[in-house]
Formats: structure tokens, C-alpha cells, sequence
């Protein structure tokens, strides 16, 4: 489950038509209570839709850039062993099955 906030995710999905993650936003998911130790609600706030971070699956979320590449763009289980510059503005990245590629944009993301 991810929340999008209004200042930075929802900004990036705005190369996508916005009706597409409207679309796989989970109503009732912005709603949110405060509760004291005994469990009395300390503050309770409805989820009436005008909320800046509306949530969604990671899963439906991910569907949307990837609708939007070509066939065959990302390709999965492709370990990453090493990347050099080769000069010129290239590189190579190498992967464990023994194959590599050269690129002039290379951009690491390994995750958090
Ligand atoms: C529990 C949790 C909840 C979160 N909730 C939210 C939220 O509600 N809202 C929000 O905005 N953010 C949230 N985040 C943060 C958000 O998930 C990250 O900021 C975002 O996923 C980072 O994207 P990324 O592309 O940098 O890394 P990732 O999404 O982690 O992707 C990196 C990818 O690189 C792959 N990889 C790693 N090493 C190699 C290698 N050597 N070769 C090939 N591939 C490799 C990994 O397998 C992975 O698929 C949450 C994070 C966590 C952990």
C-alpha cells in the first residue's frame, strides 16, 4: 500500500492521464484517528476526499509507468554485477548471467 502525496508523487503521475490514478485510488484510506492508551478516540478525521495524499496499491500504481514504455522495456531478473564508463558519455553494465549493455543514460536505483 502507498500513500501519493500531492507534493511529490502525485507530481510525477501527472505525465499519466490523471483519470488512470484517480482511477485506482482507494476510497476511505485518508480517514484517521488518534486513540489514548485505553483506547478512547482522542481525534477522529473522515476521509471526505479532499485529502493531499490519497493511497493505492504499489502493484496498480507500478501498471501505470509501465503501461506507458514500450513492450520489452523492463526486463525482470537481470541482476546487475558492475557498471564502468567506457568515455564518450557511455557506460556498460554487466549482470550475472554474463550479458552487459552500453548506454549514454545510466541512472542507479537499487532500492530502499
Ligand atoms: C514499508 C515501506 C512503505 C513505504 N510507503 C511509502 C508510501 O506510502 N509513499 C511513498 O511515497 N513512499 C513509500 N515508501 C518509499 C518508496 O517505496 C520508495 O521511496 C521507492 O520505492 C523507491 O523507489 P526506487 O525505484 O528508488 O527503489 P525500489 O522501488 O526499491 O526499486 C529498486 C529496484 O532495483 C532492484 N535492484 C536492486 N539491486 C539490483 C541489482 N544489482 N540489479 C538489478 N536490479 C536491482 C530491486 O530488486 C528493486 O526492484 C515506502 C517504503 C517502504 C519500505
Amino acid at each position: 500500500m502507498l500513500d501519493i502525496h500531492d507534493y511529490n508523487g502525485q507530481h510525477a503521475l501527472q505525465a499519466a492521464p490523471m483519470a488512470q490514478f484517480r482511477a485506482i485510488v482507494l476510497d476511505g484510506r485518508q480517514a484517521m484517528s488518534v486513540l489514548g492508551q485505553d483506547g478512547s478516540v482522542l481525534f477522529e478525521k473522515a476521509d471526505d476526499g479532499t485529502g493531499g495524499r490519497p493511497e493505492a496499491q504499489r502493484a496498480d500504481l507500478r501498471q501505470i509507468p509501465l503501461a506507458a514504455l514500450p513492450h520489452d522495456t523492463v526486463r525482470r531478473g537481470r541482476n546487475a554485477t558492475g557498471a564502468r564508463l567506457l568515455g564518450g558519455g557511455r557506460h556498460e553494465v554487466t549482470f550475472t548471467d554474463g550479458s552487459s549493455v552500453t548506454t549514454r543514460v545510466l541512472i542507479g536505483a537499487d532500492g530502499t
